[in-house]
């Protein structure tokens, strides 16, 4: 079994508008960290999979499926608020199949961690609609087609400045995917509310730790170490997959949460020890957001080696702003609506 695996989207330069945040620059940073690291060279690169399409109508609908397909062939423009390209649609399919090349082999234990360099990004994508820079829901795609492989019980962790208000959608009403997500309150998209837990046979399968503006660090592994953990201990998932956006670090240009990249490491730590205890170890992370590239090279570094277990000195430091302590009356109430 290989230690890691990696996806990275041939070609994704094609997906790009001008002054864009949401620029191809944002993996070519990835890659140089991880080359300079020594990781890029050193693990497997898989080629993306076929998405099914009993797995993509599962996840979004026929009529948005062909309302993205269709505008991209016409050469692309805008859907909702998100820009394409012609070559967009192509691009977008690739990114999930990327996604799910590497969450399928770590599934089927080909590797025990993967990190999918996932652009076009995918957690704000619904059923209905892409938005938020978002075309396909990379992990939602993924997370469904292992269900119908057999996965019974998989956890998405949202660790995103935003809230994944897509990946929520698509699973709120289901038993057999926990979302839990921790973003910055209020923030676009507007969504993620403490309140907001699932319906149906999705009660309780859905948990919003929404931050204030200021939260850093010690607001992060307070709510890892007192809700994530404890809860992913009663839901038992068989995998965990993580949305991984680099903008909650304090040096996003639009975010306003205090995240160190060692911060970042520690919770990535977190999830893979506690994978390797519960889960043989599986962990596969999806890039999402993150604009600035320094800090992104930096939590990427930080991430990368804490699924490998390797410690890892963070040049960037902490914030030089104090960490607001408003979160801490959100924590107080998260604990007292799970019963934690
Ligand atoms: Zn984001």
């Amino acid at each position: 079994m290989h230690d890691l695996t990696f996806f990275y989207p041939e070609g994704h330069a094609a997906h790009a508008e001008p002054g864009h945040p949401e620029s191809p620059l944002r993996v070519e940073a990835l890659v140089t960290a991880l080359r300079e690291a020594g990781w890029w060279e050193a693990y497997p690169h898989l080629p993306p999979l076929e998405i099914l399409p009993q797995v993509l109508h599962a996840v979004h609908s026929p009529i948005y499926l062909s309302l993205l397909k269709e505008a991209c062939a016409r050469g692309g423009r805008l859907i909702g608020d998100t820009y394409l390209t012609p070559a967009s649609w192509e691009l977008a399919l690739q990114a999930a199949g990327g996604g799910l090349a590497v969450a399928q082999a770590v599934w089927q234990g080909q590797a025990r961690r993967g990190f999918a360099l996932t652009r076009p990004p995918g957690h704000h994508a619904t059923c209905e609609l892409g938005m938020g820079f978002c075309l396909l829901n990379n992990i939602a795609l993924a997370a469904q087609s292992l269900v119908q492989q057999g996965a019974q019980r998989l956890a998405i962790i949202d660790l995103d400045l935003h809230h994944g208000n897509g990946t929520q959608d698509i699973f709120y009403e289901r038993g057999d995917v926990l979302y839990i997500s921790t973003h910055q309150s209020p923030l676009f998209p507007g969504t993620g509310n403490l309140n907001e837990t699932g319906v149906g046979a999705g009660l309780a399968c859905t948990a919003n730790f929404p931050l204030s503006a200021g939260s850093g660090d010690e607001a992060f592994l307070a709510v890892m170490d007192r809700l994530i953990l404890p809860l992913l201990g009663r839901f038992e998932p068989q995998m965990l997959l993580v949305s991984y956006g680099f903008d909650p670090h304090w040096k996003d240009p639009l975010g306003s949460l205090l995240l160190s990249a060692a911060g970042y490491g520690a919770l990535a730590r977190r999830l893979a020890d506690w994978a390797d205890a519960h889960c043989a170890g599986r962990v596969a992370v999806f890039l999402e957001g993150g604009y600035h590239l320094e800090a992104g090279a930096a939590c990427t570094q930080a991430v990368v080696a804490a699924l490998l277990g390797l410690p890892w000195q963070d040049a960037l430091g902490p914030s030089p702003q104090p960490e607001s302590q408003a979160w801490r009356s959100m924590l107080q109430r998260a604990l007292q609506l799970w019963g934690l």
